[in-house]
């Protein structure tokens, strides 16, 4: 699918598929795949990779697989399986009959593995763990090389065999592949590819108690499958010659591995490890909670698939670890749902405000623009009658001089309504709290302009509070404080990092009597607010909730303004 709204800009992966198509590496075809490994919801970071995989098979007519690499059977659940298919849809992409498990190779990887063997370029060792990690040696230390290296063919077969059949326990011996304990890479060490695990697979169940190690695994599959250009993190390049090892020893065909650096956004985690964490500790109501990065919580936050593609084409693809800042994907999301939503009126925190001059039991139906970006979008009508709620904050009982809102004897505008002037206030007597606005409107000043050309700095939303909808609205704020959590965050208490006032939660909200019938997922503009969804989960007919996906002000657009001035 061709990115929203923007030219596709040329990125260093592009130019080598261009650079293929010239040599016809690859017959002409581009054939890539996406490789979740479903032990997690995916977050943004896979957005990207997602977008990359697929918007690079699609703008070159080439096909894109999507691939489970679940190779662990301790860590991995169906639950993750069926978020990782709807979450990928969703955003819009689509593998047609292609998708695939590793584990689905599970026979060939073995058939792979007694080939080494038989070549002689793998072993059966017995080393622990710890004494494999000990005869590895370090980055300025070459390694040992294991006593079980020299085994023949015929004992490597026999114990290789045996290893399948479940003699041995757990941790006892392992097949590594026979490369050079030398080696400056520390990856082609002798490299573990399969491990004893007497664990029980969410696909495979109890057929296997050995199981592929990652490295080999991908390698293959992408081999398998006749993936071209196979495109994984930056962190995987010193595992491109082990990659490539693999392959050419057993003389298989052949997929180009290529390295891009990972998305990192600011004020958020990406690792699985972390954002299972704030599951698991209950410091988020789940892995989609609207607050996580996840697609499932951008999805419920308000995102729009559009809004992420767009993002993710924005942000391009380097060859080089960077931050990119969370105001940029608000400002993708704001950018989309300023064209597409429908503009509405909702008052957070309502004061109630009388119209002493408004005939009793009148109501006006006044018409309101739906968007103004879009006037295809039409108009709706909304009630006006003599009592009203407006936002608290939009009144100061002493007002500093740019305040323009309401105050006592000052004038302001109600949207699409009057003009009106508030004359007194009502206050609590014991606490002083002001509970009720006093005002009066000026009749001729109807759809909100003054005959007599007077002129009011302040509109302020409105709704009628005998026809308000009472909801609820989820005010959320960066997950996190600092900017980079990975770093700023590792080795202290992760509780230490957690902004307390990531979720504001207000309770009795009015708002206009169009959104009766809103239903989970759709979004609108709150006038003045921010851009609002229908909460897919906690909200019910008659007892709305409204996640805020983003406030109005665009910080991005500010960053981008100060930068272009500097
Ligand atoms: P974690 O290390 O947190 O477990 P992962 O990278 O191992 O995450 P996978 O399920 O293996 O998660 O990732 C699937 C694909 O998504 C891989 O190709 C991986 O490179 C890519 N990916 C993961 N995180 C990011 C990110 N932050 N930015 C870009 N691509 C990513
Ligand atoms: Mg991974």
């Amino acid at each position: 699918m061709a990115p929203d709204n923007n030219a596709p800009q040329s990125n260093f992966i592009r130019n080598i598929i261009a650079e293929d198509f010239k040599t016809n590496k690859f017959g002409g075809r581009v054939h890539t795949r996406f490789p979740p490994e479903p032990n997690g919801y995916l977050h943004i970071g896979h957005a990207k990779s997602i977008c990359l995989n697929f918007g690079l098979a699609a703008e070159n007519n080439g096909l894109c697989n999507l691939r489970f690499d679940d190779t662990n059977p301790t860590k991995e659940e169906l639950e993750y399986v069926e978020s990782i298919i709807e979450d990928v849809r969703w955003l819009g992409f689509d593998w047609g009959d292609r998708m695939y498990y590793a584990s689905d190779y599970f026979d060939q990887l073995y058939e792979y593995a007694l080939q080494l063997i038989r070549m002689g370029k793998a072993y059966v060792c017995d080393l622990s763990p710890d004494e494999i990690r000990e005869y590895r040696g370090t980055l300025t230390e070459p390694g040992r090389e294991s006593p079980y290296r020299n085994r023949s063919v015929e004992e490597n077969l026999d114990l290789f065999e045996r290893m399948r059949a479940g003699e041995f326990e757990d941790g006892s011996r392992v097949l590594r592949a026979k490369i050079d304990m030398a080696s400056p890479n520390l990856n082609m060490r002798d490299p573990v590819i399969y491990r004893i695990l007497h664990a029980e697979h969410h696909r495979t169940g109890d057929k296997w108690c050995i199981y592929p190690m990652y490295d080999f695994t991908h390698c293959l599959s992408d081999s398998i499958e006749g993936i071209t250009h196979s495109i994984c993190t930056l962190e995987f390049e010193d595992h491109r010659p082990l990659y490539d090892w693999f392959l050419d020893e057993l003389g298989v065909y052949h997929p180009q591995q290529i390295e891009f650096a990972r998305l990192n956004l600011t004020y958020t985690v990406m690792s699985k490890r972390r954002l299972s964490e704030l599951v698991e500790k209950g410091f988020v109501t789940g892995w989609d909670d609207p607050r996580m990065p996840t697609i499932s919580g951008l999805r419920r936050r308000g995102y729009t698939p559009e809004s992420i593609r767009t993002f993710c084409e924005r942000i391009g693809v380097a060859k080089r670890d960077s931050m990119v800042d969370m105001a940029l994907l608000e400002h993708c999301v704001r950018e989309d749902l300023n064209r597409r939503a429908n503009r509405v009126m909702g008052v957070l925190r309502p004061l109630r405000v009388v119209i002493e001059n408004y005939p009793e039991n009148q109501v006006e139906e006044l018409e309101a623009i739906n968007n103004p970006e879009d006037p295809t979008m039409g108009t709706r009508k909304v009630p006006f009658s003599r009592v009203l709620y407006i936002e608290r904050d939009d009144f100061m009982e002493d007002p500093p001089k740019k305040f323009f809102r309401l105050g006592p004897g000052r004038e302001v505008r109600l949207r699409y309504a009057y003009y009106i002037k508030c004359v007194d206030v009502v206050k609590e007597e014991k606490t002083g709290e002001v509970i009720e606005l006093r005002c009066t409107y000026d009749p001729a000043t109807k759809g909100g302009y003054a005959p007599d050309g007077r002129k009011v700095k302040g509109t302020l939303h409105w709704v009628s509070a005998a026809h308000a909808i009472q909801a609820e609205a989820r005010l959320y704020d960066k997950l996190l404080l600092k900017a980079n959590p990975a770093s700023e965050c590792e080795g202290a208490d992760f509780r230490d990092c957690l902004n307390p006032d990531s979720l504001v939660t207000l309770s009795s909200c009015s708002v206009e009597p169009s959104l009766a019938g809103a239903a989970p997922g759709d979004y609108f503009q709150f006038e003045r607010r921010g851009y609002f969804c229908v909460d897919a989960k906690d909200s019910a007919p008659g007892a709305l909730v409204f996640n805020r996906t983003v406030p109005l002000r665009d910080t991005w657009a500010k960053i981008q303004k100060a930068q272009k001035n500097s």
